[in-house]
């Protein structure tokens, strides 16, 4: 007979009660109200590892365990304990058996009771939530999960698929094939060469060779349970902070909402690794953070969230409207919130994630000039918003660098901006140069550019880059639905013009809502619309106004 596994350690600094509280005989009493109370017997599975139909146990009488397969710990709950991680909540597959120990009692909630109940009874929800989402921490902190990502670190396949599942709030244990030469031995067995890295072993079975995120995002079921079918009251399309404040605010205030998401939740502001300011985060918050709590805010109210599936299409000739997502599935919508934000233009450097947001920076606010204090800067870009970096920094930077790859500013800059910059002895105007390299250990610390007139190549110990290339709205599935500004972004309430209205035959017999795109019942919040401020507080402000709205349109 082999040894049980060892009791469950916590690897962060989080305190054991909170990761497994003890509820109180009131508190017990309370969810006995709403779940069924049965006995359970020595050696019963109650759940089973990649099981759907999630269910949430609290131990009366006896002892339950979850015990991962193969795992090298167990976790023990006993009376007053309850089961579960952030998987209970989201639907997603059971990550590990659930099994009683010994003959005894539970308490048994399905998920929609859980979700009742979490948004009900405001004490136990905040135990239960605190605990999944520290749980989920320790369970990534242990390197346990059912998914095993087999890379290297010099591999941007490996980043991309640890990202994708990172980002998702997904534990998986990492091995590098670069660090452990057994397991290039077992791949060279499997005939699994270079190219087919990184490798994903999903749920102890499947292989997958460098798989799309959406081809993890189906072998790990983040979409299971997502009914596709009945007539949403609201789909938002994008989870970045704009899309999930429109998800957290729509399905507290009673709405049936679906959001989209082609890629990971979070958008960009996910990517930041510090915000200094959002209100309420004096110390800042990583966007990660911010948005993983967003992301279980928006499943505790019970918004459903598909990731890796992007709108390709919006059907919008007749009422409901339709969002049409990758292989042809068709989701029907009373309203729709497009949240799709843009995309800033990024230098094409296979090594540039690694310094965004430490090293590399796509504004220049008072917080950054802050940054580069008395540094020399590189400001990157020749329209306006370049310029107005370059001479806003030129104010605490020791110098600016401004690389332009065309001949000179006039074709892109306004006048004024092109007469200070050349009047100021702190910038040097490079043009016809680019980035070609930036490196560092834990930050940036050189930055190497090209004259592509005289083909020569610096490089300089910068530490601070400013991209200022603009961004590129994702509209482009929209296919003429919604007016457009010409930059791209939707145009929205007061910024449509009387021609916008008449060209999309508006029907309404009231001018468009604020944040309303010419399409009535269709909102653009966020980065995407036209004249947004770009920033995650304007973004999460106006993600919650539209529902005020959307709450009009769906009573007309
Ligand atoms: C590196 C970096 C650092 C930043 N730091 C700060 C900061 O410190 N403070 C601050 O206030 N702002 C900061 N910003 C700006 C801030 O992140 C954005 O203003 C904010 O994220 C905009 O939110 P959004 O939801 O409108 O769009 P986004 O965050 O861009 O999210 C849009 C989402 O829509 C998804 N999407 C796109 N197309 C589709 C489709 N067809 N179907 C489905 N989904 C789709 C995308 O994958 C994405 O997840 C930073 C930006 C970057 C890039």
């Amino acid at each position: 007979m082999s040894a049980k596994p060892p009791p469950f350690v916590l690897k962060t600094s989080a305190a054991f009660e909170q990761v497994f509280p003890t509820l109180t005989e009131a508190q017990v009493a309370r969810i006995a109200a709403v779940g069924r109370r049965r006995p359970v017997k020595a050696g019963e599975v109650l759940l089973r590892a990649g099981e759907h139909g999630q269910r949430f146990f609290v131990v009366t009488r006896g002892q339950i365990e979850v015990v991962p397969k193969g795992a090298t710990f167990v976790i023990s709950y006993r009376p007053g304990q309850f089961s579960g991680e952030s998987s209970t909540l989201s639907g997603r597959p059971v990550l590990a058996n659930v099994e009683a120990v010994e003959n005894g009692e539970v308490i048994e909630l399905d998920r929609e009771q859980l979700l009742a109940l979490v948004q009900t009874d405001a004490e136990i929800g905040e135990i239960v939530l605190r605990a999944y989402i520290l749980r989920r921490v320790e369970l990534i902190a242990n390197g346990f999960g059912d998914a095993v990502v087999v890379g290297s670190d010099h591999n941007p396949g490996t980043l991309r698929v640890r990202e994708f599942l990172t980002r998702n709030g997904h534990p998986h244990t990492y091995v590098d094939v670069e660090r452990d030469p057994g397991t290039q031995e077992m791949l060279d067995q499997f005939h699994i060469g270079v190219g087919d890295v990184p490798v994903l072993i999903c749920r102890g079975t499947l292989v997958l060779r460098n798989p799309s995120n959406a081809e993890i995002a189906a072998c790990l079921g983040f979409n299971e349970g997502v009914d596709t079918e009945r007539i949403r009251d609201l789909v938002v399309v994008g989870a970045g902070p704009a899309g999930l404040a429109a998800a957290v605010y729509g399905a507290s205030e009673g709405l049936d909402a679906l959001v989209v998401e082609s890629n990971v939740p979070g958008g960009q502001a996910g990517s930041s690794s510090k915000i200094e300011n959002y209100l309420g985060f004096p110390t800042g918050v990583s966007g990660q953070e911010l948005t993983t709590r967003a992301y279980t805010q928006a499943q505790k109210f019970g918004a459903d969230l598909m990731v890796a599936r992007g709108a390709t299409r919006l059907a919008c000739a007749r009422k409901p409207y339709a969002i049409e997502i990758e292989d042809g599935v068709r989701i029907s919508a009373r309203a729709i919130i497009i949240a799709t934000g843009a995309e800033y233009r990024r230098l094409p450097l296979a090594n540039l994630s690694a310094f965004e947001g430490n090293g590399v920076y796509y504004a220049a606010t008072y917080i950054e000039s802050q940054l580069c204090r008395e540094d020399e800067v590189v400001v990157v870009g020749g329209g306006n918003s370049a310029g107005q970096a370059a001479v806003f920094l030129a104010g605490t930077a020791r110098k600016v660098h401004m690389l332009v790859r065309g001949e000179g500013l006039a074709e892109t800059m306004s006048r004024y901006l092109i007469r200070r910059i050349e009047q100021n002895p702190q910038i040097d105007l490079r043009v016809r140069s680019e980035i070609v390299a930036l490196e560092g250990a834990s930050g940036l610390e050189r930055v190497r550019w090209r004259d592509a007139g005289t083909g020569l190549e610096e490089t300089h110990p910068i530490r601070h880059v400013f991209v200022m290339t603009g961004a590129v709205p994702s509209t482009a599935w929209l296919k003429g639905c919604v007016a457009l500004d010409e930059g791209g972004f939707i145009k929205t309430g007061p910024d449509l013009t009387p021609e916008d209205l008449a060209e999309a035959h508006w029907l309404g017999t009231r001018p468009p809502f604020l944040l309303e795109t010419s399409l009535p019942g269709v909102f653009a919040v966020g980065d995407v619309r036209g004249g947004s401020i770009k920033r995650v507080a304007s973004a999460v402000g106006e993600g919650s106004i539209a529902v005020a709205f959307v709450h009009r349109t769906l009573h007309e």
